[in-house]
Parts: structure tokens; sequence; C-alpha cells
């Protein structure tokens, strides 16, 4: 192969040049990268988290998202899973099928919140340019940083170092000149690898691969471009600017762009969440409205205390429902003025129920969830528009410092308790369901 790409895989192989000496300092300031994006991905996050404390399930089919028999999905496998074709949003059911012998744990969102936390700060030690792309990975602008943390390929090796010894976690990394080739070489170097996409490179690197291998190319686009022949990211790189754009508008170019390796995008420091949302596959598939309601406030009371933990308010809501047969649909609405009250999300969200159950076919219900989106800063202000969100605001500053004081089950919206209720009633419903667009699928 006569393309110059580096790539290794498992622990910490030095890092040598064609010579067999370790890498010298760059002759130039800057190096041979002109810019250096590193992407860095943990491995089967959750599952590589649940191992990592607990070593006798080393080695084992470790799915996390759920218990046996349960009706969650699969939120990370372990790669001994994945052999049998499990992946990340499949059902538990069906994970029990591929493979019967399975470790099936549940979801500890606080333990792998704590450990991403540490995962960051870890990356800040190298640049301050870290973006979070996900609660496991994230690009790392570390251009010109030779003279402080090394180069860029040292860096990388350090980070997978640090990562594997301080937080027993394996991440897999990748380093280009954009952030779109790092994200795809990080991906084709999973898992335990590195791989680097020299300057001038990204074209060639990229060309044989699928175009749904480029973020942003999804199932839709991806069988329009099928439609028009395209099936490779070089394929797609040639295609004229104008024929892109008649058929995808502005993001046609850009992918085009993308595909020929050419990717300027900044890494963006500071907040990023773009929307915020929980959901939650009910134990047994149900009619019941008032119960769905309830859970639904439920849902709407942590997207709200985690909207005004970040200090956000929301302008969109998004409600997804799924039915039991596994079709889902989702509906938004726009809300003005934007907030952070739970109240107002539910009543919300609620509106959409009706239209989404109604395009379903009035299935009965598997799971139901509710996301906020359009986010901005600050808020409060903006919900002294009228006299119920001032109401509101108060009485949810209030709920937060108890909670603060007293923890996230001191105080609950009263109509969540028909959740309990109906808990005893029809053998529980608190089955945390793993957020699809965050759950790590490397
Ligand atoms: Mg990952």
């Amino acid at each position: 192969m006569t393309l110059s790409v580096l790539a290794f895989r498992g622990p910490l192989p030095a890092l040598t040049d064609t010579d067999g000496q370790p890498p010298r300092a760059p002759a130039r300031p800057g190096g041979v990268w002109p810019r250096a994006i590193l992407h860095a991905d943990l491995d089967a996050f959750f599952a590589t988290a649940e191992i990592a404390r607990r070593p006798e399930l080393a080695g084992l089919p470790v799915i996390v998202g759920g218990r046996r028999g349960g009706r969650g999905v699969v939120s990370a496998a372990a790669y001994p899973a994945r052999v049998y074709g499990i992946r990340s949003g499949m059902s538990i059911a069906e994970a029990e099928r591929r493979c019967p012998h399975a470790v099936f744990l549940p979801v500890d969102g606080a333990h792998y919140g704590d450990l991403a936390r540490r995962f960051r700060a870890i990356l800040m030690t190298y640049s301050p340019l870290v973006q979070m792309t996900g609660p496991d990975e994230a690009a790392i602008d570390v251009t010109g940083m030779e003279r402080v943390s090394g180069p860029p390929e040292l860096i990388a090796l350090d980070i997978r170092r640090r990562v594997r010894e301080e937080l027993a976690l394996v991440v897999s990394i990748g380093l280009a000149t954009g952030r779109t080739t790092a994200k795809i070489a990080a991906k084709t170097a999973k898992p335990d690898g590195f791989r680097a996409v020299p300057p001038g490179k990204g074209a060639a690197f990229l060309a044989p691969l699928p175009v749904a291998a480029m973020p942003g190319i999804g199932p839709a686009t991806e069988r329009a471009l099928h439609a028009m022949g395209i099936k490779t990211l070089g394929a797609l790189a040639a295609l004229p600017d104008a024929q892109l754009r008649a058929r995808f508008g502005d993001l046609g170019p850009a992918l085009a762009r993308h595909a020929r390796g050419e990717d300027d995008m900044p890494i963006t420091v500071g907040h990023v969440m773009k929307s915020v949302g929980h959901e939650r596959t009910l134990r047994a598939d149900t009619r019941d409205r008032a119960f769905l309601r309830a859970t639904l406030a439920a849902l709407c009371d942590e997207t709200a205390t985690e909207l005004r933990r970040h200090g956000q308010t929301a302008r969109v809501v998004h409600l997804r429902v799924r039915a039991g047969d596994f079709r889902s649909v989702g509906m938004q609405t726009t809300i003005s003025p934007a907030t952070n009250a739970q109240q107002v999300l539910l009543d919300a969200a609620w509106a959409l129920y009706e239209p989404c159950i109604a395009r379903l076919g009035w299935p009965t219900v598997r799971l139901i969830g509710v996301r906020a989106a359009g986010l901005g800063g600050g808020g409060a202000q903006l919900t002294l528009l009228s006299d119920r969100p001032e109401r509101l605001c108060s009485i949810n500053a209030a709920v937060d410092a108890i909670r603060a004081r007293h923890g996230t089950q001191a105080i609950r919206p009263a109509l969540t308790l028909l959740t309990a209720e109906h808990t005893r009633n029809h053998a529980d419903a608190r089955e945390p369901t793993p957020q699809p667009p965050r759950a790590p699928h490397g």
C-alpha cells in the first residue's frame, strides 16, 4: 500500500521513525501539520467502564442497557458481544436471542458521566481547544502545540496511554488536518488504534470508503447518493458542486469538500449542548393516557432540571413515541418565550401526543420521550413575559434548591407520583432508556 497512513492497534507500540529511532522534534514550528486535529473516541465506552471496575468480566460479551428479559435497548456492547452482530440501539430481547450467554448490565449514567469528565480533563492538559462531541468522544485542536505538548502523533500516543492507565478505558484516535477526516480516521482505527492521515493525503484515504462513513450522511442521504450511482467518498468528491447543490442544497457541496479532505471547521469551545432530553421504555406496552402523561411529566421534570443546571432555555420541544411494534414517530413544536420550566415543556409535549399516536394508527405505546432543543443561555428574564412563567420560575428555583440539598428524589411533581402508583399496579416503568444520539457506538 503506497498510501502513507500511519496506523497501529494495541497497547502502546513504540512510535518510531523509519530508521527505528524515536521520533524527532519537527524541523520547523508547526512541523508537517499546518493544522493538527485529533479525534479521540472511547471504545465501547459504557461496556469498557463496567469491565474496568469488574475485571472478572474481561473478555466476556458484556452488554450495557438493561436487565436480561428487560425491554430496553443496547446502549453499549463490548467487542466480544459485537461478534454476534450486537449493536447499540438493538433491543435487549434481540441481543439475548443473538447471544444468550451475554452479561447484561444496567446503565450507570452517574459513573460514566464521572469518567467522561475525567476523560475531558486528560484531553485538556494537551490543548485548551477541546470540544466534546459526545459523552465519549472529542475533537482536540493541537495545532502549534509541539513546543508545549510534543508533535501530534506523540500527543495521541500519550492520551491513549493515560486513558488506559488512569481510567482503565480504551480510546481510539484519528489525526488529520480537519475534524471530519480525523473522526473517520478514529473510526477506522477501532478498536484500540491510532491512525494519522498526513496533510495532503485526506482525499486518498477517504476515496475508497463508503459514503455512509462520512458524518452527516445518514440513511436518507446515503440512499439518495446511491440512487445517483455514488457509492464511495471518492465518487462523491468528484461530483460537480452544481449537481450536488441542486439535489442537497448547501449541504451537498460541503459534503463533497469534506470527501476531498478539505475541512476547516473550527473546534468550538464552551457550551456545546444542542439539546437535552430523556425517554423511557415502559415495562409493558400501554394505552393508559394518564400513565403516559405522568411518565412524560417525570421526563419533562428531568429535562427541565438539566436545562436549569446548565443555565439554558429551550425554544423547541420534541416528542417521540414508539409503538409496541417498534414503529416510531417524532413531532416537534416551537414555544415562545423560551423556557426551562417542566410545566411548559409538559404542556407543549403532551399537545403533540395525540397527533403522534394518530399518525401511528392508535397503537399501544412502548416508549415515550421528550427532547428540548433550540437552546439559548439566560432565560429567567425571558420567562417574565407573562404571569404564569414568573410563578413557575420561582417554584422551580425553590425545587432546585431543595434538590441541591436533599437529592433529586426529595421533591417531585405530584403528577409523576402516578408513575409510582402504576409501577405497583403494572410492574414498574422506571427502566431508563439510553439516548440513542448520545449512546456511544464505538
Ligand atoms: Mg466511542
